[in-house]
């Protein structure tokens, strides 16, 4: 059938029928060795409906399905497919052989052994000279490979490299396909966030090849652990999140829960050492705590925060209070424990100048965070957590130790020697060893008590003014000078204050700004005159203009700071300020 059906004859011209037809069988032969050689598969067969069936088959075809020519031919095309029948292409091919026109389609094929291969299959009508459809030939692709590579894309933007387990993307789609289900069954889906506490500990121990070990040994146990429809995927570095489909029971078993901890708290053997891992555990529940894919997440993260805030090694179940803002609470806290290990605080100094001289004569430390994400950060926005959270304390450590260095350090160089203050908060004051811990850091740092100032307000003095007096006592006796900040804005008692053992009043900027509008005149006279009574120094705070300076240096206050001269610089600018002794402008001296 080859002849005819694949190539029609030629239209011979009379009298050369003969070479015609000598030159047409050596065409003929050619095009059949060329089918025989291709490499993909091909097949022809009758154009009658129904069964097309198969007249020829080339090698290929037998390599690739594994039929032999024999076994094929006679046969309609379909047992390829086997039992396969539901496929879109199918219909596609049926319709170009009903329409006898060409056609294409990917078809699921099986070989003869069963195996599946993917087959792009095209068909076209083959006609005689005059028109009248006799054959199809058909050739097949194997696209097999190409299909499975495109698989394993597919299962690999889906899935955690390391872990192999899902990643976020596909957690996220089952878990919208989960939310589908429930609504219509009126079930319930629990979402667990499990977070490895202290990962970066392991990672510090074991480096970051250690780290993945332990991650893929929980990864693989989780995986294990799970039920035929849970799915265990890798949210983050060191976290899992667990989806639960298709519960009934109203409450989560925390079983399941106690089986996820189990499971983390196996020891791990590494190198010889046998490490034990703790997590926390967070839950939400649809429909109780979420609606939507979104916030069931969040939830889940938010219990989970709460669980690790509360030391970590267990489970908390999403509760109303557990809201956006407490989260915010939370997340700002960890960061701020957070820029202590990492070192993210530094330290600007404002000159404090001598009224009489125009020297400066000391530096105000000040503390700033440099943010990795939102910049460098004044103290007014994260002092106030500090104190609620009692991260003040070694923060205000870092601050008394680094700004004693810095001083030393200026010294050692050459610059000539100035006090710095350091602010301390009540937190600071209150912890008893106070005295003895700026003694050590002075004694370590071998900066002398003389070039330091601690600032504190009235109120954390008054607060108990025995203890008070005690403290300040032995700061005094080391030879610090002491301080009271934004004086005149809290409440303190003038009898107290005569007792107790303090140097300096530092005048609130509230009250040096008002120089000029008469009553506030009045206040900062009747301050100057107030601590020099008690013969305490004055400095002002907060002078920003030559008027208040002006007013300052004619009653006699004695030290001022303020954004007339300097605002608080970096240590490095400092450094290139100081060498400046005199006030530049507006005032003669
Ligand atoms: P403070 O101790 O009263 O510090 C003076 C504040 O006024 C500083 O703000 C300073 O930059 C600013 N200032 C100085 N001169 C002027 C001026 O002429 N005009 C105006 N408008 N402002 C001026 P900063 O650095 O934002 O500090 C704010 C507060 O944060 C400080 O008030 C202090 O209470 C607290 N603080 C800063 N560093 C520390 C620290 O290391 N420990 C503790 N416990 N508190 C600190
Ligand atoms: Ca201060
Ligand atoms: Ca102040």
């Amino acid at each position: 059938m080859l002849t005819n059906a694949v190539y029609p004859p030629h239209a011979v011209p009379p009298g050369e029928a003969s070479v015609a037809l000598g030159r047409m069988a050596m065409e003929l032969s050619a095009y059949k060795s060329a089918l025989e050689a291709s490499a993909n598969a091909m097949v022809i067969t009758r154009a009658v409906a129904p069964h097309f069936i198969i007249e020829y088959v080339n090698p290929a075809f037998e390599r690739i399905t594994g039929y032999t020519a024999a076994e094929v031919v006679g046969r309609n095309c379909n047992f390829l497919q086997g039992d396969d029948r539901n496929q879109a292409g199918i219909d596609e091919i049926r319709l170009a052989l009903r329409e006898q026109r060409a056609g294409n389609a990917v078809l699921r094929n099986y070989r003869k052994d069963g195996t599946l291969f993917w087959n792009h299959l095209f068909v076209a009508p083959v006609r005689s000279a005059d028109g009248v459809l006799s054959h199809f030939v058909a050739s097949q692709y194997d696209i097999t490979e190409a299909r499975q590579r495109e698989a394993q894309l597919l299962h690999l933007a889906h899935h955690d490299e390391l872990t192999g387990l899902p990643n976020r993307a596909l957690l996220r789609d089952r878990l919208l396909h989960a939310i589908a289900a429930a609504r219509r069954n009126g079930s319930r889906i629990w979402i667990a966030f499990v977070s490895l506490d202290r990962f970066k500990a392991i990672n510090d121990s074991f480096g970051h090849g250690g780290g993945d070990k332990f991650l893929k040994v929980i990864a693989a146990r989780l995986h294990g652990d799970i039920r035929g429809g849970d799915t265990a995927a890798r949210w983050g570095s060191d976290e899992f999140a667990i989806l639960m489909p298709e519960q009934n029971e109203d409450q989560l078993a925390n079983a399941a829960l106690e089986r996820i901890m189990a499971v983390v708290n196996t020891a791990i053997r590494y190198e010889g050492q046998e490490v034990v891992l703790t997590c926390s555990i967070g839950v939400a529940g649809y429909p109780d705590d979420g609606l939507d894919v979104d916030s069931l997440l969040e939830r889940a993260d938010i219990a989970a925060f709460h669980a690790k805030n509360e030391g970590g090694n267990r489970f908390h179940f999403h509760t109303p209070g557990m809201n956006q803002k407490a989260l915010a609470r939370l997340r700002a806290e960890a960061d701020l424990r957070l820029a202590l290990q990492r070192d993210e605080f530094v330290l600007h100094y404002q000159p404090q100048l001598d009224l009489a001289t125009g020297r400066i004569i000391g530096m105000e430390a000040l503390v700033r965070w440099q943010h990795p994400e939102r910049g460098l950060l004044g103290p007014l926005e994260f002092i106030g957590l500090a104190e609620e959270t009692g991260l003040i304390v070694p923060i205000g450590n870092w601050v008394l130790r680094t700004a004693c260095v810095q001083n030393r350090q200026w010294q050692h160089e050459g610059l000539r020697h100035i006090r710095v203050a350091v602010n301390l908060s009540a937190r600071q004051f209150v912890l008893g060893d106070l005295a003895e811990l700026v003694a050590a850091i002075l004694s370590e740092i071998g900066l002398s008590p003389g070039d330091l100032e601690l600032e504190l307000t009235e109120s954390l003095v008054m607060n108990d003014v025995e203890r008070g007096i005690g403290v300040l006592g032995a700061l005094k006796q080391l030879g610090v000078r002491i301080a009271v900040d934004d004086f005149g804005t809290g409440y303190s008692s003038l009898a107290y204050l005569r007792r107790l053992p303090i140097d300096v009043l530092k005048i609130d900027r509230s009250f040096v700004s008002d120089i000029g509008s008469g009553d506030g005149d009045a206040i900062v006279a009747a301050i100057i005159a107030l601590a020099h009574t008690l013969k305490l120094k004055v400095v002002a705070e907060g002078v920003e203009t030559v008027e208040q300076l002006d007013y300052l240096r004619v009653n006699q206050c004695d030290e001022m700071q303020g954004y007339y001269f300097s605002k608080a610089v970096c240590a490095d600018a400092f450094a290139e300020l100081s060498p400046c002794v005199r006030l530049l402008v507006g005032c003669v001296f």
